[in-house]
């Protein structure tokens, strides 16, 4: 098995992780309306997934 040759500096992890816990766990920025949404859902918003519209939101 792979061993790291050198430890891991603290300003390098904190590097690697800026984009950890930046968004909410397992949420996304809708493509289509630009809302947060549950990612593999469809939006709550606008009722897209996948560039098509899934669930109309009229009215
Ligand atoms: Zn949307």
């Amino acid at each position: 098995m792979a061993v790291p040759k050198r430890r891991t500096s603290k300003a390098r992890k904190a590097k690697r992780r800026t984009h950890i816990k930046l968004e909410v766990p397992g949420m996304t920025l809708c493509p289509n309306c630009g809302e947060f949404k549950k990612s593999h859902h469809v939006c709550a918003s606008c009722g897209h997934y996948d560039g098509k519209e899934i669930v109309s939101k009229e009215a």
